[in-house]
């Protein structure tokens, strides 16, 4: 058996970013075919673009409990038909990290958690995941089914130009043990962190809050493509959201581009960020421990730097 089930995740109608670089994932495990799970309370958006970056059917569960992240429902659903596949991938944002051991404890089978990268080994799945706040990477061969919770910004979305066909799926009966009551957005409305392609952190180099408009300025100017996130002691003076916290007690993000301002560098904070593509780190300490992990380091005073690099990523972008 070597068909691949993604189970996708939905948002106010609208399929969450990242679906793509899911079905990438699981393209690299399989030639056989790739279903994608939505599970929706109603019509969802985006579908139809499913095929060509992967798809080859779309799985649709419809239930009225599904307006909501619903993980007893989804789990259910999901589990019910895992039979099929060879392994179940999850994305591992905030939700899919709550959903995937669910989704597994119901298959009685294994759960490899925030995954960075996935293979074939003659019959196993070879996957790496880091280990001690990253500082180590731990490699697995799941060689029954199971589930595999990739680290979102793993793999880019390919094209695959297939028609991506569509099948209704029923809802097993389940037990709503967990109701999520609301799920309440950013006050600015801002790109998540975890699903943005450039993320500018700032941490207690900034000095005072306001000085975060910094970063916002600097983000603005990729167009759109980039979030703004913070290390823990930030957040915790109340200066940044706990949403936007990167590390092992906020979120896992592997960008193209990340770039820590004032950023110490704790092996906390780079657990959460050492993934990224490409690193670069502002700090005017130049043994500051994320120079060890930037491939590039700018050794000065993020007051002048972060302002000239806005006015050079709007140069180069003009052009
Ligand atoms: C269990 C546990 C979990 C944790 N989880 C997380 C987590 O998820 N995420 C996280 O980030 N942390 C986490 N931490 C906290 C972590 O250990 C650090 O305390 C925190 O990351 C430090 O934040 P910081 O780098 O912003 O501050 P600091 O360590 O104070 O660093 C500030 C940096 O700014 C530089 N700087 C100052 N002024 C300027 C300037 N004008 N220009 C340029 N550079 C300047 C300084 O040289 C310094 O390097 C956790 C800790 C524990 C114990």
């Amino acid at each position: 058996m070597t068909d691949i089930l993604v189970v996708l995740e939905v948002r106010d109608g609208a399929l969450r970013k990242g679906a793509g670089e899911l079905l990438a994932a699981a393209r690299r495990i399989t030639d056989g075919s790739v279903d994608a799970l939505v599970c929706s309370a109603g019509a969802v958006n985006g579908l139809d673009a499913l095929g060509a970056v992967g798809a080859d059917r779309v799985l649709t569960a419809l239930h009225p409990d599904f307006a909501t992240y619903c993980p007893d429902g989804i789990a259910a659903t999901a589990a019910s038909i895992a039979s099929s596949y060879r392994a179940v991938l999850v994305a591992a944002t905030a939700t899919g990290k709550d959903l995937g051991p669910r989704i597994a404890a119901r298959m009685n089978a294994p759960c490899a958690m925030d995954v960075t990268s996935l293979d074939m080994n003659g019959n196993a799945i070879r996957v790496v995941r880091p280990v001690y706040a990253g500082k180590a990477l731990q490699t697995l061969d799941v060689s029954s089914s199971g589930v595999i919770v990739v680290r979102p910004g793993a793999y880019p979305a390919g094209q695959h130009g297939r028609p991506g066909a569509t099948a209704a799926v029923n809802v097993p009966s389940f037990t709503r043990r967990l109701e999520v009551a609301a799920v309440r957005k950013s006050d600015k409305g801002a790109l998540d962190v975890a699903e943005a392609r450039v993320v500018i952190s700032g941490g207690r180099g900034l000095g005072d809050p306001k000085n975060f408009a910094l970063l916002d300025e600097l983000a603005a100017a990729f167009g759109g493509e980039a979030a703004v996130g913070a290390s823990r002691a930030v957040v915790d003076a109340g200066w940044a959201e706990h949403g936007a916290q990167v590390g092992q007690t906020g979120k896992t993000v592997a960008p193209e581009l990340y770039i820590a301002v004032g950023i110490s560098g704790a092996i906390q904070h780079l657990a959460g960020m050492r993934t990224a593509k490409v690193i670069v780190a502002i700090n005017r300490d130049k043994d500051a421990p994320i120079f060890k992990v930037a491939d590039y380091g700018i050794v000065g005073d993020l007051f002048e730097v972060v302002p000239a690099l806005t006015a050079a990523v709007k140069q180069a972008r003009a052009h």
